[in-house]
């Protein structure tokens, strides 16, 4: 999955250092990442040259080995000669088993973050970063901003050999998936489990267990994934209010599902442990 970059080591326990040259620089226009023509951060060492200024006000986010990822807020217009472009953070998304790629990803979540915070929603004074650990202050009413992570849970649905395999409405999205949804304000997950369940395809399950789960950057979300076994009728009904409304919902024998076996997804993770019978019971 895309967090798995093993042999690569992720460091992000809380610290601070002055940027070397082979570090990397994370420099964000809103949702779009800095990058070079081939898909690479800018080092410390060659975008020092371009802007000093963003080198100067850089601050350190974590390692991956003996890499530091550094962000900073000094705007970066695009120019001619520069061989570095803005793309749409998702493009890190494809680039399949690279360690690199989940760096870029995190260091955009955490990079806007730091952006989303840099006045108190309180008062509306300028913040501070903590010294101590990973945290925004407001100097004037002294409160604490944590990085923000949204859970989602992602629910395999099982009908004895049959998983429930889901399409998206939504723009540009339109491989299978299944059920999923954002825990809201007050849940638990496994009613979370139960609530998306209805709300989607309009049925109840039980046995409801938990699988897996993997931090997706791109949406500052922990995503948790459980199996559940459909509980009575199994005829599905879509909801087709909202945004986010489904366009399908089938159930799908063991042996017919056709797997994205090079995907970094959790749900294709969990579409395969059901197809080799390594799901949990
Ligand atoms: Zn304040």
């Amino acid at each position: 999955m895309f967090q798995d970059i093993a042999p690569h080591v992720f460091h992000n326990e809380f610290g601070r250092r002055p940027p070397v040259p082979s570090d990397y620089l994370v420099i964000l226009d809103g949702r779009k990442i800095l990058l070079s023509e081939d898909g690479k951060l800018p080092s410390v060492g060659d975008f020092g040259k371009i802007c000093p200024q963003a080198v100067s006000d850089a601050f350190y986010l974590f390692s991956i080995d003996e890499a530091g990822f550094f962000f900073t807020h000094t705007p970066f217009p695009e120019k001619e000669g520069v061989p570095y472009r803005y793309q749409n953070i998702m493009v890190l998304r494809d680039m399949e088993n690279s360690y690199l790629a989940f760096g870029a990803a995190v260091a955009s979540q955490l990079g806007e973050w730091y952006t989303l915070h840099r006045y108190c929603g309180s008062c509306g004074v300028p913040t501070v970063h903590s010294d101590e650990e990973r945290a925004i202050r407001c100097p004037k009413c002294g409160h604490l901003y944590y990085p923000r992570i949204s859970p989602v849970v992602i629910i395999a649905i099982v009908d004895g050999d049959r998983l429930l395999l889901t399409r998206y409405n939504r723009s540009g999205y339109r491989r299978h998936a299944l059920v999923a949804g954002f825990v809201e304000v007050g849940e638990t997950l496994e009613e979370a489990v139960r609530r998306e369940t209805m709300e989607e395809v309009g049925l109840k399950v039980k046995n409801i267990r938990y699988c897996e789960s993997q931090p997706w950057p791109f949406s500052s979300s922990l995503i948790a994934g459980f199996f559940a076994d459909v509980d009575g009728d199994p005829s599905v009904h879509l909801n087709t209010d909202g945004k986010d409304e489904l366009s399908e919902g089938i159930w799908v024998k063991r042996e017919d599902l056709e797997i994205e076996d090079n995907s970094v997804s959790l749900t294709w993770d969990m579409i395969r442990k059901f197809r080799d019978g390594l799901m949990p019971r």
